[in-house]
């Protein structure tokens, strides 16, 4: 179909009041505002894209401004031109002579590139009639390794590498795709235990959780020792020996007090920690993976990784046992190919970072293409998935027996609902106006 010309962008602020319920709380984000920066590209056949960048409340102003700093790049650009050669566009955008001295690849303007690159992700798979996922395995590997930046990873990754592992990816990817449209992938829940949770709703949502067939829970971790101790305690009696429990302190701790806390939890056996301590300390995620190794604790970590740079560092340093890709965080599924195909080479397990708003709807694609054509495993693979917003999105995930099934409509799923767009534009949309009246 053909797509036109890009002669439009809008960005809108749109935030969700979760803070009220704690939904989403953590031993760091402890108030969250669940938000996105939500960008609509249109072109002039008529065509739209959807895309988002997921942010927790005040700062999403931000964010937007730096979409609209982005948007002469895009505007008057067709979509062909755009996938002809996607590493010089993704390139454009991420390295323009003067706005990357506002990142490069990390922050506000990273965040701003994922929304942008997402939307023009939806346009592409749209324009195709295909969802995302499909769209990805149905390409060429010589394609895909085309939309990849290699600058900055080719001493862990080259571009033969790269594209000798899509090859043997294609090997039976017909069965892998068959499998994944009657089982769905495997998720894991973190709706149950929020930090703000108290017991009794700890109790009654993952007894909720076990009578829908969840295997693997989440728990928050990392405000109080004590508390942590009786909740994982709680968990674990619920769920028995044999289920997943993981925590995941959102970067609360030093390095050392990382190690100590996880070690006084180890009799609950999580299978990983998460995010232990600061997103960018590389040797400190070493660190703690090899002291907690001999307790059969893998560490954890991605949703605040910059980028494919830091990925690659994580890989190089034995850091990480778990790579969390987010779909919202780097440049879009361009830098998450690569980051897959990394983490495959160094044959680290991929679970996605979820929840949030929008997050278990886009990355869902990713993890369907990283086991039909990348990992081809589904080894200690799974998914995150958080049980809310997904009524403001026109086509939300569907889970079945703890399983994403693989969407079916054409596009990324990133198209939210018009009237809940609407209501929940800061600050001027009816839900912010009526509670900012109270
Ligand atoms: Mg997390």
């Amino acid at each position: 179909m053909p797509s036109g010309k890009i002669c439009g962008l809008t960005v809108k602020d749109v935030r969700f009041p979760t803070s009220l319920e704690q939904h989403g709380s953590d031993a760091m984000h402890t108030d969250p505002d669940y938000s996105a920066a939500y960008v609509i590209i249109e072109t002039d056949s008529g065509m739209r894209g959807f895309g988002l960048t997921f942010t927790v409340g005040r700062g999403t102003e931000i964010v937007v401004c730096a979409v609209e700093a982005l948007r002469p790049l895009v505007l008057g650009k067709s979509l062909d031109e755009i996938t002809a050669d996607f590493r010089s566009f993704y390139r454009l955008l991420t390295s323009d002579g003067q706005m990357r001295w506002v990142g490069p690849e990390k922050g506000v303007i990273h965040l701003a590139t994922a929304a942008v690159l997402n939307a023009v992700w939806d346009l592409w798979a749209r324009a195709e009639g295909k969802p995302v996922w499909k769209l990805l395995v149905d390409m060429e590997p010589e394609k895909l390794v085309s939309c990849i930046d290699f600058r900055y990873i080719s001493d862990a990754l080259t571009e033969e590498e790269a594209l000798d592992i899509l090859h043997k990816g294609q090997e039976g990817k017909q069965q892998r795709e068959e499998d994944m449209l009657r089982e769905g992938y495997p998720a894991y829940t973190t709706s149950c235990a929020w930090l703000g949770y108290t017991d009794q709703q700890l109790t009654q949502l993952c007894s909720k959780a076990l009578a829908d067939g969840w295997t693997a829970f989440k728990v928050k971790v990392g405000a109080e020792l004590d508390d942590d101790i009786r909740r994982c305690r709680l968990i674990r009696q619920m769920i028995g020996p044999e289920k997943f429990l993981m925590i995941d302190a959102n970067q609360r701790w030093d390095v050392g007090e990382a190690v100590a806390w996880v070690t006084h939890l180890s009799e609950f056996q999580p299978l990983w920690v998460e995010e232990p301590t600061s997103p960018d300390d590389i040797l400190g995620h070493a660190h703690i993976s090899k002291a907690l190794a001999p307790l059969g604790i893998g560490v954890a970590s991605g949703e605040q990784c910059h980028n494919r740079v830091m990925f690659k560092q994580f890989l190089q340093a034995s850091a990480l046992q778990f790579v969390q890709i987010d779909s919202c965080r780097v440049g879009s599924v361009n830098e998450n190919l690569a980051i897959l195909i990394m983490a495959s080479k160094f044959n680290v397990p991929v679970c996605p970072h979820a929840g949030g708003v929008g997050l278990c709807e886009l990355v869902q694609h990713l993890i369907l293409f990283d086991y039909i054509c990348v990992s081809t495993s589904l080894d200690k693979r799974m998914c995150e998935y958080v049980d809310h917003l997904h009524e403001h999105f026109k086509n939300p995930t569907l889970i079945r027996n703890a399983h994403y099934m693989p969407p079916v409509v054409p596009g990324f799923s990133s198209e939210m609902v018009e009237s809940s767009v609407d209501k929940h534009t800061y600050p001027h949309g009816e839900v912010w106006r009526s509670m900012n009246q109270l």
